[in-house]
């Protein structure tokens, strides 16, 4: 009988990991079964595009199976518990899928009801997320009809997927409004529960530095309690109130509601407990990689990446009795669209905070902490990259998990304001 894997999601890291998983296995050894409970495989980044009609929905939505490889099984319907005890999975369809080891993928869930009034009266009429594909198709109508007033960027609370991705949008929407002709009929808010523009200090700094320069005010601790949006106020718990004309929000994430009915699986959230290192996670036949887990670092597909090579090792390594590889260090890299055709570049790991220098050398091309076109091109290219390099799980080289401080810079205390 063939080793028997299940790994429950089909997006980044389901994906990614089924295919390096079927690049070292023969079919004869090795039994891949994924499960997800739709066929519709979203490029997420793209979404950041989408309300700026600088990309379509349907351009960056492409059929999950066709992303597998040959002789990896596709069970679409969603996961409905997980039995640790027996190694088993309950679907929604009935059937039950017995594995040796078990993958866990399912990403995070978007939580907008928890927010009072969110989801209420000016629901997709002046209160959008852009973090799904209805919602960022439904906001390009929004800004095109928008003829001036005030629009207020907000995420309640972290964790959210790509937590730069608020800022991005904050970024191109003054580059939007310059294109239309109107940015002076309107007022840019990134209002944020963070004390800085993100979370670590010298890319905070430096991201601040620049919400200033395109005419952004950022408000930080704002914890925001309620959406009125009839009335159009954003109210904070500690009483403040930001008035909106537009509010475009990301929702509270937690994980996937079957992680509550699968006891021993996941934290209150319904996040994964995961090894940092290893990717180990409830128990020693079960790993976890992607926005699933409860690890210390983003929440992105770079980060799902790095975490997929650890992973696939360390199922070969578990299979053939060997220690593991505590090979990943929280590697994260990820480029910042600022609008005006160009990017910021961050690379950083669980130690060590992004740095200004250059990429992935002192000698790269790409400059980090510091806006250029070639990093905005990046970014564009990265969508190929992702579809053709990282989805089929094809080895990269010079881009893996062990982050490098070839090319970073620590910077002088007076050279943080500005670079
Ligand atoms: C607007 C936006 C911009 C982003 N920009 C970037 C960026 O620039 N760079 C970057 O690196 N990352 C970015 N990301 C983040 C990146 O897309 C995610 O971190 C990455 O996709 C995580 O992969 P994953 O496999 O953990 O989760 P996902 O790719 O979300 O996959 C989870 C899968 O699990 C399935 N699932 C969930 N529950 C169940 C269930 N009960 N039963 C069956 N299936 C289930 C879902 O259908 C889904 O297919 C962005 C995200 C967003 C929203």
């Amino acid at each position: 009988m063939p080793t028997q894997i299940v790994i429950l999601g089909g997006g980044t890291g389901g994906t990614l990991t089924a295919n390096r998983l079927r690049r070292r296995f023969d079919e004869d050894d090795l039994e891949i079964h994924v499960v997800d409970r739709d066929d519709r495989h979203v490029y997420q980044p793209g979404l950041l595009f989408v309300p700026f009609g600088l990309a379509q929905a349907d351009e960056i939505v492409r059929p999950r199976k066709r992303q597998l490889r040959n002789g990896i099984v596709f069970h679409e319907t969603a996961v409905e518990s997980v039995a640790l005890d027996d190694d088993r999975v309950h679907l929604a369809d009935g059937s039950v899928l017995p594995y040796d080891v078990l993958v866990v993928a399912t990403g995070s869930t978007l939580q907008p009801e928890e927010t009072e009034g969110l989801t209420g009266p000016g629901w997709l009429d002046r209160v959008f997320t852009f973090y799904s594909v209805d919602g960022a198709a439904a906001l390009q109508g929004a800004l095109e009809r928008f003829d001036g007033g005030r629009l207020v960027v907000n995420f309640v609370d972290m964790p959210i997927k790509c937590p730069v991705a608020p800022l991005e949008f904050a970024f191109l929407a003054d580059w939007y409004f310059h294109e239309r002709g109107i940015r002076n009929r309107v007022e840019l808010v990134y209002a944020t529960p963070l004390d800085g523009a993100f979370t670590k200090p010298i890319a905070s700094t430096q991201l601040a530095c620049l919400l200033d320069d395109k005419g952004v005010e950022l408000v930080t601790e704002f914890n925001a309690s309620e959406v009125d949006g009839e009335g159009g106020r954003l109210v904070s718990y500690d009483g403040r109130e930001l008035d909106f004309d537009l509010l475009v929000t990301v929702p509270l994430h937690g994980g996937a509601a079957y992680v509550e009915r699968s006891p021993g699986l996941g934290d209150p959230l319904g996040f994964v407990p995961t090894d940092r290192a290893t990717l180990q996670s409830a128990r020693p036949n079960v790993f976890a990689l992607g926005d699933a887990t409860d690890l210390p670092t983003s929440k992105a597909g770079s980060v799902t990446h790095f975490e997929g090579e650890v992973l696939t090792e360390n199922i070969e390594r578990f299979l053939a009795d060997e220690e593991l590889d505590a090979g990943y260090d929280g590697h994260a890299n990820c480029f910042i669209e600022t609008g005006f055709h160009r990017a910021l570049l961050i690379d950083f790991n669980y130690n060590v905070e992004p740095l200004p220098g250059h990429f992935p050398t002192p000698a790269g091309p790409l400059p980090l902490l510091r806006e250029s076109r070639l990093n905005h091109l990046g970014k564009l290219m990265f969508q190929w990259f992702y579809w053709h390099g990282l989805l089929p799980g094809r080895e990269l080289p010079g881009l893996g998990p062990t982050m490098s401080m070839a090319g970073k810079k620590q910077p002088r205390p007076d050279e943080r304001r500005r670079r």
